[in-house]
């Protein structure tokens, strides 16, 4: 039957591109083969020279040309890493930080945490003294910074992927253009797959002159800027003739109108998150028993790849289809540049991605689902074209492509700020403001921000970072949020079970469900339910598990993540060396669970709310008497935002009258529904936060 697309691609020149047999060449080439093959090697010779004479180097380079994977390889050979310095590279997701490292160990012929490491939050495999290139995400180096503030263990640092502009990479650009003042021999390059790469230049140009470029033999100051052409062939791109209203469905029947003209190629679906992502992998392996292609009698393999997922299973998107199978990876946005897939040669684009959104007005931060920009999509439909011409489905109509932003709005410019602020502080840049930013924040959400941090007291009355709370939670590889919630707990005498939760709170999903067993998955939840909320529930589930002796089968049989414990658990360790480090005891509060959400009040108390009475409001008769909350602390002008409690919560029902919530998503209907919440008891609030709540503003 036809598609949603209502197109077929019989064209002649597909069939006839589908007969050169281009794909499994790259697998029988060897490493170094391959090495060459890449249109960075044309540039070797020059991207040395370059980093040899410039304190900065931009390069820019299509996706999937070798920035990443052979620059820093370029580098160590040329002698970078001697003296026992190594070369890092950043990446703003942790996924590629991870899987880009196993390429490079891979192509240099050691075992992965040797030569060349790795490093994300709670994770380090790398061994001092040995390892050459490190690979790590844009956080991990800046965390770094805190103790070893010019960043001496390195030569050159790369920040890759400086297009996406997440928080980290641009703080760190900010901060590398002040060390590079006190530390001229350090290198500094920045690659992206898209850039406005004059900005960059212009930024780092530190020469006085301009144009004046550097005697022989000397070192400029003034950036260089090289781009590395791509290697790409045309993607076709469609559009639905009609919108659709679920993208997932709607990919699903895309694949499977591709499988069914039966030609040869991966496909590469983008959706939103992890829950997508599973509910489209089981929809597809559903899919997969009744689309059979005809001639090759091809399979459908589907294949997740989300942040969430283990390190084991992400690499499974990068191996190639087995004889007989037609890879489909299921991926959130990680697959727009990060990391290459070989063998793409159908996306399928939802043309959405989530996205946290940050109002000042309200202080308020949600993860959004909502439309990606129009360089994003191109991005996305780039990957098609790899190795033949390509083709891209995105899930919208036209128009609607049409209507979409341009651009990218830079994460500095649409987060919430605090952790960024309290980092800056802990290296010494105490005026936020003429912080020599690529691109300043808002000045109402560094207002937040501080408002956040005085509130959790991580700040003296001079605005500076206060001894010992302020120091001890820019130290903590956690939120300042949770990282209160910490201090706060040992205080209380509950840090064991404060410590749990918020490892908990650090890894993905908890709860495994799969497609079709939501059913079941909601009894298992109920469970460990408990009327207090979400944070004491997943207490519950740890030590329940702990008690089974951290078994894998108890673990399947109560739907609970059995990896994502074992994560949480590794986690749960370095916090605690975290703690001891910072001389702090552990302690258990037992049963005594008040103790232990009063700490969490302590830590979230900018995010306590009070459920109204809507019984007598007809204004809005669809939300009368039910689950609406108003935000206690102020919100600014304008009407206050209106709160709900996420149906995954377990108090989704229950409903206390006051609660305190850790994530918030925002609907497609613009609720803004609170995430893992707890119940709390409101006289707290003044007891902990006497400058942010008074007695007679809290009122049941
Ligand atoms: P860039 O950073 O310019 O986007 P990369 O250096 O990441 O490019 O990738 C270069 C090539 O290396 C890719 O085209 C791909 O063929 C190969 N490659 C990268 N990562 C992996 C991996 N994890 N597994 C297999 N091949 C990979
Ligand atoms: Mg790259």
């Amino acid at each position: 039957q036809p598609g949603a697309f209502g197109i077929s691609f019989d064209s002649d020149r597909d069939k006839n591109a589908a007969v050169v047999p281009t794909f499994n060449r790259n697998e029988k080439l060897a490493l170094q083969e391959q090495r060459r093959r890449l249109p960075v090697f044309q540039h070797r010779r020059e991207i040395l020279y370059l980093v040899e004479h410039h304190a900065t180097v931009i390069i820019v380079g299509e996706t999937g040309s070798g920035k990443t994977t052979q620059i820093p390889q370029y580098l160590l050979e040329a002698g970078w890493c001697s003296h026992g310095r190594m070369v890092a590279c950043t990446q703003p997701r942790r996924v590629a930080a991870m899987t880009v490292a196993a390429r490079v160990a891979e192509e240099t012929g050691s075992p992965l945490g040797q030569a060349v490491g790795y490093g994300i939050r709670f994770e380090d495999v790398s061994t001092p003294g040995t390892t050459q290139i490190r690979f790590c995400t844009d956080g991990v180096l800046l965390q770094e910074m805190l103790q070893d503030p010019l960043l001496t263990a390195y030569s050159v640092i790369m920040v890759d992927e400086a297009h996406e502009r997440s928080l980290a990479t641009d703080t760190l650009l900010g901060l590398l253009k002040k060390v590079q003042r006190r530390r001229p021999d350090l290198r500094v390059i920045v690659a992206s797959a898209t850039l406005e790469a004059e900005r960059v230049a212009a930024f780092f140009d530190a020469s006085t002159v301009r144009g004046a470029a550097a005697k022989a033999g000397d070192l400029s100051k003034q950036p260089a800027i090289l781009s590395v052409e791509g290697r790409t062939h045309s993607v076709q791109i469609h559009y639905l003739e009609k919108p659709c209203s679920d993208y997932v469905r709607a990919a699903v029947q895309a694949a499977a109108d591709i499988h069914r003209e039966d030609m040869p190629g991966d496909i590469l679906i983008f959706l939103t998150g992890q829950q997508e992502c599973e509910d489209c992998v089981s929809m597809l392996e559903e899919e997969a028993r009744k689309v059979r292609a005809g001639r090759a009698a091809l399979r459908l393999m589907p294949v997740p790849l989300y942040a969430g997922l283990p390190a084991a299973a992400q690499l499974a998107a990068f191996e190639h289809s087995p004889r007989g199978y037609r890879k489909v990876v299921v991926a959130t946005n990680i697959a727009e540049t990060s990391v290459t897939i070989d063998g793409v040669v159908y996306v399928i684009d939802c043309c959405h991605s989530k996205q946290a959104s940050y109002n000042p007005l309200t202080g308020l931060e949600s993860l959004l689902v909502a439309p990606v920009s129009k360089a994003s999509a191109s991005q996305r439909a780039g990957r098609a074209g790899r190795m033949r011409p390509g083709h891209c489905f995105r899930l919208c109509t036209e128009a609607d492509f049409q209507a979409l932003h341009d651009a990218t709005v830079p994460e500095m410019q649409r987060a919430e700020l605090s952790g960024t602020v309290l980092r800056l502080k802990a290296l010494g840049v105490d005026n936020m403001m003429t912080f020599d930013w690529l691109a300043p924040p808002p000045a109402e959400t560094m207002v937040r921000a501080l408002e956040l941090l005085h509130a959790l007291g991580a700040l003296d009355a001079s605005a500076r970072l206060s001894r010992p709370t302020g120091q001890q939670l820019a130290e903590l590889p956690v939120d300042a949020r949770l990282g209160a919630v910490l201090l706060a707990s040992v205080r209380l005498g509950c840090s064991e079970e404060a410590v749990t939760v918020v490892a908990m709170l650090s890894v993905h999903s908890v709860w495994a469900g799969a497609h079709g067993e939501r059913k079941a998955l909601e009894a298992a939840k109920a469970k460990f339910a408990v009327g207090e909320g979400d944070l004491v529930t997943y207490l519950n589930v740890w030590k329940a598990w702990q008690d089974s002796g951290r078994d894998r089968k108890w673990a399947a049989r109560n739907f609970v993540n059995h990896r994502t414990l074992l994560r949480a658990a590794d986690i749960r360790s370095q916090l605690c060396h975290h703690l001891r480090r910072l001389r702090i005891a552990l302690e258990s509060c037992d049963a005594e669970v008040s103790l232990l959400r009063k700490a969490l009040t302590a830590g979230l108390l900018m995010n306590a709310v009070q459920l109204v009475d809507t019984a007598n409001d007809i204004s809005d008769p669809a939300s009368a008497g039910i689950n609406v909350y108003r935000i206690l602390r102020s919100t600014g002008p304008g009407p206050p935002p209106k709160l709900r409690i996420h149906a995954s919560s377990v108090l989704a029902r229950t409903r206390p009258q006051w609660l305190v919530f850790w994530q918030m998503q925002q609907s497609s209907s613009g609720w803004f529904e609170m995430q893992e919440v707890t119940a709390v008891e409101p006289h707290w609030l003044p007891e902990l936060a006497a400058h942010v709540y008074s007695h007679k503003g809290i009122r049941s």
